[in-house]
């Protein structure tokens, strides 16, 4: 079975591989005890980490994104990738590259893409949840609205992962930082140490 880094060094994407393992290793250990969740699949990337995480443990990831790319991946946004313009549809659809992830890393029987705005795969759900990772739209009501709508279906002990933490504006943009500090601010997890901008909270029981 290939490493996860191989596999996902060939993916379209953000996440430093230290970044990719610790979210592996995270996943490993909390897939035995409940399904995990992202929001923010974009092509696979984090989702071969954490799925082959999970596959260990015959676990399985919800792997949430609508597809139509985050405000800063828009046609003339700073992340635009001409590459996932569907020129039929008019506007951004990574879910054939995220597909094609899947296949290639033998994840179709672990991963489950819920093609949707985060919010709306909330709506009605019920699942405790072993592990949330938040990556998706970076603007501050998106990535608040993402953990105001998750952080609550984490089981105790559960993990949950934001991903583009910069302490320093100057490094990057602040919004996942700023609910980071939220979450922090809740009494409702402990903080574990950070792999780069990777920021580790744990559910307390
Ligand atoms: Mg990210």
């Amino acid at each position: 079975m290939a490493c996860p880094e191989r596999l996902a060094a060939a993916v379209t994407g953000f996440l430093d591989p230290l970044e990719g393992r610790r979210l592996f290793e995270l996943a490993a250990t909390a897939s035995g005890r409940g399904p995990c969740l992202e929001i923010g699949s974009y092509c696979g990337k984090s989702a071969v980490y954490l799925g082959c995480g999970c596959r260990r443990n015959g676990g399985v990831l919800f792997s949430v994104d609508h597809h139509r790319g985050s405000e800063e991946q828009q046609p003339g946004e700073a992340y635009f990738d001409p590459a996932l313009f569907d020129p039929a549809g008019g506007c951004v659809d990574s879910l054939p590259a995220f597909r094609r992830t899947l296949a290639a890393a033998d994840l179709e029987d672990t991963v489950i893409p819920l093609v949707c705005r985060s919010t709306l795969a909330a709506r009605m759900w019920a699942t405790p949840l072993a592990l949330v990772f938040i990556d998706g739209g970076h603007a501050f009501e998106t990535a608040h609205s993402d953990y105001r709508a998750w952080s609550g279906h984490l089981m105790p002990g559960g993990y949950l992962l934001i991903h583009d933490i910069f302490k320093d504006p100057a490094e990057g943009g602040q919004a996942p930082y700023q609910v980071y500090r939220i979450a922090c601010g809740s009494g409702l997890f402990d903080e574990l140490p950070m792999t780069k901008t990777l920021g580790v909270l744990q559910r307390r029981a």
